[in-house]
């Protein structure tokens, strides 16, 4: 079964992506990865979740994948040489000076070359590998046919590729909008995504190259707005069956900036999907599309699996992000003998609203939010305080870490 690796963008969403059905999850240090905005971890942090995943027999992943500049060698060669205490499972790496460094300070550990390297072809797999690569994350521009002949190509590298979750209308980063509007760099983490604003058009409705007067961009403007270089997100859960037979050993969820919720959801949808075809037992259930529908995401598509980025840039004029169903609640601890829940705010709700709750390995449970009372056992009508401890009466037995949601 290849592995359903997830991201962990911080204790909370690490805790959440396991309980939820992780193999392994990726994450950053404070230092030298990529998704700046995501809480990441200090190394101190860093050892505990470590340790925690290793308890739970779930692999970590630590990207340092920027492109350090030569002044910030000095401050990745300490970074490096505080890792030593820390058994990481693999450095997720794009730039050649910071392999030859790990390979220098941390030669026992696995190295994995990051889609920030856009690697598109066995060459260049072959190429990594005589580097030390033992696996490649490959770039999301390939279609599943590439990533097959790869597969055969290079049968002993491991190779990993985004199912789910944001492109880039670039290659991976590769790209200075975000320097030239905001001055936040894309290569480090900090993509403000101005491909996806809003850019009004000033009574044209086609942006002409001056020498290609026969390939305009068309723009479609909507109520005042309009979008053309906006990517779609990635959603492969209708495709497990050839996803299973690519030969890709890794299937990587993105999203290290998104909530605990999403990666608690999207693990969990996929987890479902794959055990199921692991079981011979596979029909599509389109509640994984629901599933996957809760969660904050911009229009789905297949990316670029089926259709090659030359012939479809995989954008789309939708504005914003499709908002996820709100994270009401986690569950903490449930008494079996009075069918009681004790559970931690995540945002407002009454007794009366109709919720989900969401457990590991099923699609989530609608039903009317009831009984409540607060820590003092006194009845409560709503929980409207953010981290509040409460108790709810549950119409069905729970576990600690199954979330509360909004119904849809
Ligand atoms: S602005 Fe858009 S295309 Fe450019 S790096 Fe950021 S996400 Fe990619």
């Amino acid at each position: 079964m290849p592995e359903l690796l997830a991201p962990a963008g911080n204790f909370e969403k690490l805790r959440a992506a396991i309980l939820y059905g992780a193999d392994a999850v990726y994450l950053s240090g404070r230092m030298f990865g990529m998704r700046a905005a995501a809480d990441n971890f200090s190394t101190e942090e860093l050892g505990a979740a470590v340790s925690y995943a290793h308890e739970h027999h779930v692999r970590v992943y630590l990207t340092v994948n920027v492109m350090p500049r030569e002044h910030e060698y000095p401050l990745l060669r300490t970074y490096f040489e505080e890792l030593k205490s820390i058994p990481v499972d693999a450095l997720i790496i794009a730039d050649l000076g910071v392999l030859a460094l790990a390979k220098e300070l941390l030669p026992g550990v696995p190295i994995h070359i990051s889609t920030q390297a856009n690697v598109v072809s066995a060459e260049t797999c072959r190429a990594y590998q005589a580097l030390g690569a033992e696996r490649i994350v490959l770039a999301r521009e390939l279609t599943m046919e590439e990533i097959k002949r790869i597969r055969d190509a290079v049968p002993d590298v491991e190779l990993e590729a985004f199912i789910h979750g944001s492109m880039c209308i670039s290659y991976s980063g590769r790209c200075l909008l975000s320097n030239f509007f905001t001055g936040r760099d894309a290569n480090r983490g900090m993509c403000t995504q101005p491909c996806r604003w809003n850019y009004q058009l000033r009574g044209h409705y086609e942006l002409i190259e001056e020498k290609r007067p026969d390939t305009p961009i068309s723009i479609e403007e909507v109520n005042g707005e309009a979008f053309f270089m906006s990517s779609r997100d990635t959603c492969m859960i209708e495709h497990i069956p050839e996803l299973m037979e690519s030969g890709i050993d890794s299937f990587k969820i993105e999203g290290r900036i998104k909530s605990a919720y999403y990666a608690a959801v999207v693990t969990n949808t996929y987890r479902m999907a794959m055990n199921a075809y692991a079981a011979g037992n596979y029909v599509y259930d389109p509640h994984w599309g629901r599933e996957l529908d809760s969660v904050s995401h911009r229009p789905y598509h297949t990316g670029y699996y089926f259709d090659d980025p030359t012939a479809n840039a995989n954008t789309t004029d939708y504005p914003g992000y499709l908002r996820e169903n709100a994270y009401l609640a986690v569950v903490l601890s449930y008494n079996e003998e009075n069918g009681v829940a004790l559970l931690q705010q995540r945002n407002k709700y009454s007794c009366g609203d109709m919720v989900e709750l969401l457990t590991p390995g099923k699609t989530g449970v609608a039903f009317l939010a009831s009984a409540m009372w607060n820590e003092a056992n006194e009845p409560i009508e709503a929980v409207p305080h953010p981290q509040m401890r409460f108790y709810m009466k549950m119409p069905f037995a729970v576990k600690p870490g199954d979330i509360l949601r909004a119904a849809t």
